[in-house]
């Protein structure tokens, strides 16, 4: 039916006016500059011929009317025609737009309701408002795609509308949160609008000076907030959303900033958070691809534990395999949305967004995902990906800095984390174990391959690299949750284990040299037995990690002077 630009009243920042289109006609009722404002963005050159319907002259009516007019001529070259309710009124509008707004009277038709004929138009109606507007304040009936509409204008009395209310009338009613002379109080109207509505018309509020008041007090009447251009979005609504996101911006920044995180993972809760609070969705998350596994998991959600599925299923893979937008109001339809977490945790996903992230080459290698939009309609591809654009770009940013920063601290050819992995590790995970005090005792061994020139010489580069390769990985199925396995350099290795004496550190690593001993290795088609030298230590917390890692190469250094393949403490 109608569409408010505005239904707030004088005493708001928008004031009342509605539009409709008939045969790509455009008819509004009043035009205020707050209105005005809003056609303004609108593509007014779609419309063959614009009509104005005035209701009274108070400015928060017809304030935009003249530079309705003015962007007519000068721009949008659109015919404009000024319908006045009386010929009363047409003679102040006239007297308005030729000497306050300047218009000359060629620049738009003006006529009145007694000689305006339209299919759409009906009457004028004569309303009470302020002493002054005595009969020069009007409502409309009008007939709009075969429905009858009451527009009461401004009024302090239904009473000239009553004849209109029929069963499936929209009824487009003004209303106030507080008593005065000139318009309808609303707690007065309860009653009336409750009889309306259960009479079958469709009562719509507008000019409304507080809409929460309005709101609360005509709850069970059955009449609704008249619809707004753009959606129902109130300023309240928007204020409390960039509110949300400003905190998560400000703990983001603090976070980075002041506390330094050390890590990404709390850099991608915060942009999960702020997706989630952009889009207002229940819930979301950040995968990441893996494309060494063939996996996506999740980098960060909110409510759920970390999820790890093959890289073509789920409506994450259907993004990234598509290289595009992800967006389904009726997820349980799309072969490619996985039932699973809904199934083991008795949530319902009834809306779903992904957007593909890419690095700055443009690969896609993560993506962004939102679930349940807690507005009925569910996710808006175009709408919902634009507010999420700037959260998705930042996750690809943070992402592949997360992924450079892993892949400095992993030797390519073993996959173990090498010595700068080693360093980060033990700031940030065996430093505070060790701190003096903390009762807690941790060991290492330090581990060389014997001979392994001789290998290379003999066998070739690549023999001796799937040697490095068999050696490490063997290390590493000795590797509990709590110790750390690490390429010290080319055939070193190093293993820290927590909660471990020496004597453990040492039982360790002969269960290795015993193994490797006896193992026979596959080097680039040769079969090569090979042993290893080590070296153990305690953790002393009062010295560096150095001094720690020197005192176990010490004793490398025993072992391999004094015959090799053996473990020194
Ligand atoms: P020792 O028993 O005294 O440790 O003798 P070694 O031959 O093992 O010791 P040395 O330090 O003389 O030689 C180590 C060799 O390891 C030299 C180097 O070319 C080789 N190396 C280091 N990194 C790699 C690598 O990534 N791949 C291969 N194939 N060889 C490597
Ligand atoms: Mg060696
Ligand atoms: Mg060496």
């Amino acid at each position: 039916m109608l569409t408010f630009l505005g239904r707030g009243s004088a005493f708001t920042d928008e004031h009342n006016s509605a539009f409709f289109v008939e045969n790509d006609e455009l008819v509004l009722i009043d035009c205020a500059m707050s209105s005005f404002e809003k056609l303004n963005d609108m593509n007014m050159t779609l419309y063959k011929h614009i009509y104005v319907l005035i209701t009274h002259t108070h400015g928060d009516h017809v304030s935009g009317l003249g530079m309705l007019i003015d962007l007519m001529e000068f721009s949008v070259k659109t015919p404009i025609t000024i319908v006045a309710p009386s010929k009363e009124v047409e003679n102040d509008i006239r007297y308005l737009l030729r000497n306050i707004e300047g218009c000359a009277d060629s620049w738009y038709g003006l006529t009145n309701a007694s000689e305006f004929k339209k299919d759409w138009f009906d009457c004028a109606i004569p309303t009470f408002h302020t002493e002054q507007l005595e009969g020069k304040c009007f409502g409309y009936h009008l007939t709009v795609g075969g429905n009858k509409v009451v527009y009461t204008g401004d009024t302090n009395t239904l009473e000239p509308f009553e004849k209109y209310f029929e069963e499936g009338t929209y009824a487009y009613m003004e209303i106030s949160a507080y008593r005065s002379p000139v318009h309808l109080y609303c707690i007065d109207m309860h009653d009336k609008i409750a009889e309306l509505t259960a009479k079958g018309v469709h009562v719509y509020l507008m000019h409304m000076d507080d809409e929460k008041r309005i709101e609360s007090v005509l709850a069970d009447t059955g009449a609704q907030l008249a619809p707004l251009i753009g959606g129902d979005l109130s300023l309240n609504d928007i204020a409390k959303t960039l509110d949300g996101i400003f905190e998560i911006m400000d703990g983001l920044y603090k976070d980075t900033c002041m506390n330094r995180i050390k890590d990404h993972t709390k850099l991608f809760k915060y942009i999960t958070e702020l997706g989630k609070t952009i889009v207002d969705a229940d819930r979301a998350s950040f995968w990441k691809w893996d494309k060494r596994r063939n996996q996506l998991w999740t980098m960060s959600s909110t409510d759920l534990d970390k999820i790890v599925i093959p890289d073509s299923t789920g409506l994450v893979g259907k993004a990234l395999r598509n290289k595009h937008i992800v967006v389904t109001n009726d997820p349980y339809s799309d072969p490619d949305f996985n039932k699973d977490v809904d199934l083991r945790s008795g949530y319902t996903t009834k809306s779903v967004l992904v957007l593909p992230v890419a690095n700055i080459n443009g690969e896609f290698i993560g993506a962004l995902q939102l679930i349940n939009k807690h507005s009925a309609d569910g996710f808006d591809e175009v709408e919902d990906a634009k507010k999420l654009s700037l959260a998705a770009l930042v996750c690809g940013i943070a992402l592949e800095s997360e992924t450079f920063l892993e892949d400095s601290h992993h030797d390519r050819l073993t996959g173990l984390r090498n010595r700068m992995g080693f360093y980060y590790d033990f700031a940030k995970k065996y430093k505070e174990y060790l701190l003096p005090g903390s009762g807690k005792k941790m060991a290492l061994f330090i581990c060389d391959i014997d001979k392994f020139k001789r290998v290379n010489d003999t066998y070739g580069h690549n023999a001796g690299d799937d040697v490095l390769k068999f050696t490490s990985h063997l290390i590493e199925s000795f590797c509990n949750e709590d110790d750390g396995v690490y390429r010290w350099g080319g055939e070193e290795f190093v293993m820290i284990m927590r909660d471990a004496d020496l004597e453990a550190a040492a039982k360790k690593a002969e269960e290795i040299r015993v193994k490797l001993m006896g193992s026979e290795i596959n080097a680039d088609g040769n079969k090569i037995n090979c042993t290893m030298s080590f070296g153990c230590a305690v953790f002393d917390p009062f010295k560096t990690i150095e001094e720690n890692v020197s005192a176990a190469d010490e004793k490398l250094y025993t072992a391999k002077e004094t015959g090799r393949n053996k473990v020194c403490t």
